[in-house]
């Protein structure tokens, strides 16, 4: 039987862990904060805010992997009324649909996008500059980065396909990602992995094969090589919750600049108190901003999408997430082109900035199953799993 050493117990390590015990191995799992999650972490308390994820989206391979395992829970559908009042800023105004050149992007007969050119420049011979930059930054809701139109233009058509689609992809668990966190830790506590938290990993064990499912940041200490970075973005975020008002949107999507503001108590009501309603705005900001500029360009979105919010604030806590919403491909390179799973001697990579295909979280996902079935000599789990 093999033994596996999973160092996270974020999303990508517990799919590591539940993936190798499934397949017959002794897993340990080590993690250095007191709860498992890493960022898909909901918080305690009156105010359920998410650290990092909110969506899943069914399109991805989590999906299936997941539901199978009954792992996904209770959704929190968006009820068709609050799902119609989803505003986009254009021009300094709010509106309810996309500029028509915006549109042009997303017509069946628009090929794949080219890897080597930035996205404004294959953009734009198609929609125009002003369709291609309001088409860059309404996909900042998938990609977090105050440049988007600067990345490469076949990341983000892909971004802007699957934030576009209809029927949506994004689905909610109800309560927030740290249900299915729970679910996972139970499913891995049950086929055996032993998980230790608070259980900081200072080098890498002797014994391999070792999978370090950190971030990307924390592997580059723990494997002392420097070569492991890849850019991603830097994000203010506001949470803040208002007594309820009728007519608040249910999301503002900024085309102006990238930004996005969304209710999450329009599909969830258990993530506030009664009678308030818990909003988050996400504000990519370019490395000269501070996090005061993204706070100001959160409340021009408030003021414009729910009106009076200041007099009816009732709780508020701002962060910026520096790295930690995945990784960007700039012009030139692919996910392939990212830090490789296999890192030699028997340690594997695992997270959301290495060589792994998806969106978010599914990079987590899809690299952690390669990590396993490479530690493990499977290669049957990655096509499985493809
Ligand atoms: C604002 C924001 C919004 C997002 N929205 C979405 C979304 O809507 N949908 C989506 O799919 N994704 C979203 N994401 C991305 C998603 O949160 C991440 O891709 C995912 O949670 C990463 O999981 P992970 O396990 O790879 O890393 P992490 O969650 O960072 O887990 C790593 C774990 O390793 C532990 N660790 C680190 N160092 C050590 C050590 N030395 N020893 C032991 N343990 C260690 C950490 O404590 C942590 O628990 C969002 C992210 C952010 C920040």
């Amino acid at each position: 039987m093999h033994r596996i050493t999973v160092i996270g117990g974020g999303f990508a390590g517990l799919t590591a862990a539940i993936t190798a015990a499934e397949a017959g191995a002794r897993v340990t799992v080590h993690e250095s904060h007191h709860t498992l999650g890493g960022r898909a972490r909901t918080a305690e308390g009156p105010y359920r805010t998410n650290d990092g994820p909110h969506a899943l989206y069914n399109g991805g391979p989590h999906w299936a992997w997941l539901r199978q395992r009954d792992l996904i829970g209770p959704l929190a559908p968006i009820p068709p009324l609050e799902a119609a009042r989803l505003r986009l800023r254009h021009k300094g105004a709010l509106r309810r649909t996309p500029p028509f050149a915006m549109l042009k992007l997303l017509r069946r007969g628009v090929g794949p996008a080219p890897v080597d050119i930035d996205f404004l420049t294959w953009a734009t011979g198609i929609a125009g500059e002003e369709g291609a930059r309001a088409a860059a930054h309404y996909c900042a809701v998938a990609l977090f980065h105050h440049d988007p139109e600067s990345l490469s233009a076949a990341f983000v058509q892909e971004r802007l396909r699957r934030a576009a689609k209809l029927p949506p992809e994004a689905h909610y668990p109800r309560g927030g990602w740290a249900g299915v966190v729970d679910r996972m830790a139970a499913l891995a506590w049950n086929l055996g992995v032993r998980v230790e938290t608070l259980s900081r990993v200072d080098a890498l064990p002797t014994e391999t094969p070792v999978v370090v499912a950190t971030s990307l940041g924390a592997a580059r200490r723990l494997l002392d090589d420097s070569s492991l970075t890849w850019p991603s973005g830097r994000t203010a975020l506001v949470d803040l919750a208002v007594r309820t008002r009728r007519g608040d949107a249910f999301a503002v999507s900024d085309l102006d600049a990238p930004g996005w503001i969304e209710r999450f108590t329009a599909q969830d009501r258990t993530l506030a108190p009664a009678g308030e309603q818990l909003i988050q705005g996400q504000i990519p900001l370019a490395p000269d901003e501070s996090k005061a500029d993204g706070t100001a360009r959160a409340e021009e979105l408030l003021d414009l999408g729910f009106p009076g919010w200041r007099e009816r604030l009732t709780w508020r806590r701002e962060a910026v997430a520096n790295g930690r919403t995945g990784a960007v491909d700039l012009p030139g390179t692919t996910w392939r082109d990212r830090p490789a799973v296999d890192r030699g001697d028997g340690v594997y990579l695992a997270g959301d900035q290495v060589a792994a295909p998806g969106l978010l979280s599914e990079v987590s996902f899809n690299s952690a199953l390669t990590a396993v079935s490479l530690a493990l000599g499977r290669r049957e789990l990655d096509l499985k799993h493809a």
